[in-house]
């Protein structure tokens, strides 16, 4: 039904919470190549990852033929807690502009946790669960991840050990002190607990560690822990199928509107959240009903997608994972450590990676930290959100988007991602506030020597 006009925000009803997740992968023309197991160079079966992965979580992460897959009632219980997220309107962020774009976002900070990631920590806790696990085993790097985890873990009664990037236990120590809360126990990685890390440590001990390596560590305790698994909170393929709840209210709610977003904005670490909310805008795309012009916006400090390259890779820093076909800057790439704004992961969903190689994800943007954080404290003060870093690189790129409206007097519909709170990044904030946040980019030839570990695969 047409509004008069379309409110501040656009709240959905319990029972419109979706029933099923949408698997974009089923839709796509082209399929993201298999991952690899690193011992055979094989595409991975279900028995090679069954010591690693859920054995439910394993058929949705090589499922690519069913476009839609029901979401667990007790899943759907806990969605009903905190969702559906709201989306809102930015009035005060356009009037801030003198923007003639509509501006939407979909905001995912509203929950303990922080963050969007609660969405596939719930699912992949519920496997666990379901199979009779004793626990799982994680990483986390700015620790919304783990956090999320430690909540869904806390929920069912499951054990849950999160290595966490050593430099973020440190800038983060509140984080930790929630996971604990929740009944996680976590360690700063890398640390000398896995063998892996002492290796690390042996090479580099003054090292800050990285997601690559903390998922390296990770894994090496799940095997060698009985009844525990790992579970990842991003870049596969089962994390963007449950991020999919994203999108599908973002559509249910922009569509009551009679609203259509003509750009689509996410930041992009690993993929999940992006994946999540433009799949069913994507559906539209692949299907030839719509053309959403897409963006995916990255750190200038960590460009997989604008400066990586197409490759198989491996997923962590000890190469022990599968390997993916993948945009990458390669499995030792770590970002400078004044980079305070996340997204650090050297490597892009495959899914996403695909789908920006065929020219559907239309555009990969870098931004720098600096330009991010002014876009944060513009979003602040106007719309009264405090975002996470992650987040206010959408924000930027929603903030140029709407200046070229602007200056072209289009009127463009601009739905982005708001996928976190700020209140745990406050030592970024302050560092930005004291004008100490400084840029980096990293030189050609450091990115050379990330890629120069980049095994050579040759494609069947
Ligand atoms: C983890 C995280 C991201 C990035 O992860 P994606 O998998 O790329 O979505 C973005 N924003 C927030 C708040 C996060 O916690």
């Amino acid at each position: 039904m047409k509004q008069e006009k379309i409110p501040y925000k656009i709240n959905l009803t319990e029972n419109e919470i979706p029933k099923s997740w949408y698997n974009v992968r089923a839709d796509m023309k082209t399929k993201h190549r298999p991952i690899l197991n690193p011992a055979t160079m094989k595409p991975v079966t279900p028995a090679d990852l069954a010591p690693v992965f859920c054995d439910k979580l394993i058929s949705q992460e090589l499922n690519d033929k069913d476009s839609w897959i029901e979401i667990p009632e007790e899943v759907l219980n806990f969605y009903r807690m905190y969702r559906p997220s709201p989306l809102v309107r930015a009035y005060f962020l356009e009037k801030a502009l003198d923007t003639p774009a509509r501006i939407y976002y979909k905001y995912e900070g509203g929950n303990t946790s922080g963050s969007h990631k609660l969405n596939s920590a719930i699912a992949q806790a519920y496997y666990a669960k379901e199979q009779g696990l004793k626990g799982v085993t994680t990483e986390t790097g700015a620790g919304q991840w783990g956090t999320a985890l430690s909540m869904a873990c806390g929920y069912f009664g499951l054990d849950c050990k999160v290595y966490m990037v050593k430099v973020s236990s440190e800038q983060k120590p509140y984080r930790k002190a929630v996971m604990e809360t929740y009944g996680a126990t976590v360690t700063p990685s890398p640390s000398d607990t896995t063998q892996i890390g002492r290796k690390i440590l042996a090479d580099d001990p003054d090292t800050t560690g990285s997601l690559g390596c903390a998922i390296s560590e990770a894994v090496e305790a799940t095997v060698t822990t009985e009844g525990y698994r790992y579970v990842l909170g991003s870049v596969l393929n089962q994390v963007l199928i449950h991020q999919s709840v994203i999108g599908l209210e973002a559509k249910a709610a922009i569509e009551k509107c009679d609203e259509y977003p003509d750009i689509v904005i996410g930041c992009a670490g690993g993929g999940s959240n992006l994946g999540g909310l433009m799949a069913p805008f994507m559906a539209d795309k692949l299907a030839g009903k719509k053309a959403p012009y897409f963006i995916a916006v990255e750190p200038a400090s960590c460009p997989s997608l604008t400066r990586g390259k197409f490759a198989y890779d491996f997923c962590d820093t000890g190469k022990v994972t599968p390997l993916a076909k993948m945009y990458t800057l390669g499995a030792t790439f770590i970002p400078a450590s004044n980079h305070a704004g996340g997204l650090r992961y050297h490597g892009m969903s495959p899914i996403l990676s695909q789908l920006y190689h065929d020219g559907y994800l239309d555009e990969a943007r870098a931004v720098k930290q600096r330009d991010v954080f002014d876009a944060a404290k513009l979003f602040a003060k106007v719309e009264g959100l405090l975002p996470a870093p992650e987040s206010a690189h959408a924000i930027r790129a929603t903030i140029d988007e709407a200046i070229k409206c602007k200056e072209s007097g289009e009127s463009k519909a601009i739905l982005f991602g708001l996928t976190g709170t700020g209140y745990f990044d406050m030592a970024a904030y302050m560092q930005y506030n004291s004008g100490m946040m400084e840029d980096y980019v990293p030189t050609d030839a450091d990115l050379e020597r990330g890629f120069a570990g980049i095994p050579d695969v040759v494609e069947a």
